[in-house]
């Protein structure tokens, strides 16, 4: 199966190493034509604010906004996917019924790694916060799949998972492992 990763700015290799671990293929996507034959969309972590110029200059937003792919978004990648960001007018590709706020971890700790329990997941995910965002309000239909310090960390609704830290930058294959497995398999459209 092909996976796409957004690689318009961010860590897309380390995404692209995750996906063939899982044994799947990945596939960069740098222009609109790329999206054809993929059957999930990673998107990933960066700076969203960059993400967000680029993905209008090459006409991904409009073109996301409407798509039923399945998405997985991390740190940067589930701030395009929210709805809501704390101080901003509008999301980007509003496809999460809930608030994120940027960088919100705080500045003397911008990094740190912790160990999490995540719900569907067997055994702790190894986990790497870089200037993280985290969840701060999720609607009905979101399921909450992990906190960090009261905070939440990891959400999924529907076919859209989004995590504020970075699996990618870990050996850790098992959110990957349950994007392509709970998500893409079982949704399969
Ligand atoms: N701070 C970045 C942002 O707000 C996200 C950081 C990351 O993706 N590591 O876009």
């Amino acid at each position: 199966m092909q996976i796409g990763i957004l690689a318009l700015q961010g860590a897309v290799r380390e995404h692209a190493r995750h996906i063939e671990i899982c044994g799947h293929t990945p596939k960069l996507i740098k222009r609109i034509e790329d999206l054809d034959g993929i059957e999930g969309l990673v998107l990933p972590g960066g700076e969203s604010t960059t993400m967000r110029r680029l993905m209008d200059l090459y006409g991904f937003t409009e073109v996301l906004r409407e798509s039923d792919l399945p998405m997985y978004g991390t740190c940067a990648g589930l701030i395009l996917l929210a709805e809501n960001i704390v101080g901003y007018e509008e999301g980007h590709l509003n496809k999460m019924n809930i608030t994120v706020e940027r960088n919100s971890f705080g500045r003397q700790v911008d990094s740190f790694e912790a160990d999490l329990d995540v719900l569907g997941i067997e055994n702790h995910v190894n986990a790497i916060f870089i200037r993280a965002p985290h969840i701060v309000a999720v609607g009905d239909n979101v399921e909450v799949l992990s906190e960090v310090e009261g905070r939440i960390v990891a959400v999924r609704q529907d076919n859209h998972l989004g995590i504020s830290f970075h699996p990618e930058l870990t050996n850790d294959i098992k959110i990957m492992n349950y994007f392509i497995e709970e998500i893409i398999m079982k949704n399969a459209h």
